[in-house]
């Protein structure tokens, strides 16, 4: 008998941003774990994994065979969001990469975004450049979540298209786009786990560049900053 997909804390939090009979494209989606399981509990949704890479597309296939969901979960391999056609989907999920990824991913997709009105990012790192990227693209964060799941802490970032009653505020705009501005007023022990280590790892950074023998003023300068920004959240 066929087991049922068991989610990892992040992914099932992440899941749970998609609304009832969403019709997604999850990208990066490895396995395809996340699409199975939405399709399998939701027999409105509809799903496209893509795939940048052969192995884990292949693995999306069989798992989207091995789960019996190949009328409603469909695995392209491609490049970020140009495996979409034009207004396709109505919902997106980019998880576990780098911010910066994310935001190429978005950047160089933005053309397929018209139909687009939730976008759910799980970015591992700088999830900074990826709230600047919504600011700054007509998407308003409407939800973040911090995700301690076995001792990694993972941000999820939710997105809706339009701009209404934007959460920033403009003489605190850089601070919120560092911390997010949902998770900054509602501080969870994950939340203050995450900045206590960030913390520790800037404060090192910065030792370590005035020490060096040609020192980077200016980025010293931005990271004591930043330092100082944290020291004032915890
Ligand atoms: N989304 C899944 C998750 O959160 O568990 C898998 C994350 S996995 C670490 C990242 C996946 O993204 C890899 O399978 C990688 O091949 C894929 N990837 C990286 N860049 C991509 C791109 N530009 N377009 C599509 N997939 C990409």
């Amino acid at each position: 008998m066929r087991s049922r997909i068991k989610l990892s804390k992040r992914l099932e939090k992440v899941s749970s941003y998609l609304p009832r009979g969403a019709f997604f494209a999850d990208i990066g989606s490895d396995h395809a774990y996340l699409p199975c399981f939405i399709c399998m509990h939701d027999s409105a949704a509809k799903a496209i994994a893509g795939e940048i890479n052969e192995g884990p597309a292949r693995s999306a296939i069989d798992n989207v065979n091995l789960y019996g969901l190949s009328d409603v979960v469909d695995v392209r391999l491609g490049d970020g969001l140009h495996i979409l056609k034009m207004d396709e989907i109505n919902q997106l999920v980019i998880a576990g990469m780098g911010g910066a990824l994310i935001k190429s991913i978005l950047e160089e997709g933005a053309g397929k975004l018209d139909s687009v009105q939730r976008i759910i990012a799980q970015p591992n790192i700088d999830a900074r450049s990826v709230r600047r990227w919504f600011l700054e693209n007509g998407f308003t964060v409407t939800n973040e979540e911090i995700v301690d799941d076995n001792g990694h802490i993972y941000e999820i970032i939710v997105a809706d298209k339009g701009e209404v009653s934007s959460p920033y505020v403009s003489n605190m705009k850089d601070k919120q786009l560092l911390f997010g501005p949902l998770l900054l007023k509602n501080k969870t022990k994950a939340f203050y786990k995450k900045w206590n280590a960030e913390y520790e790892k800037l404060q090192f950074v910065i030792n370590q560049m005035k020490e060096a023998n040609v020192q980077n003023l200016e980025k010293i300068e931005r990271f004591e900053m930043e330092l100082k920004w944290i020291k004032e959240v915890l």
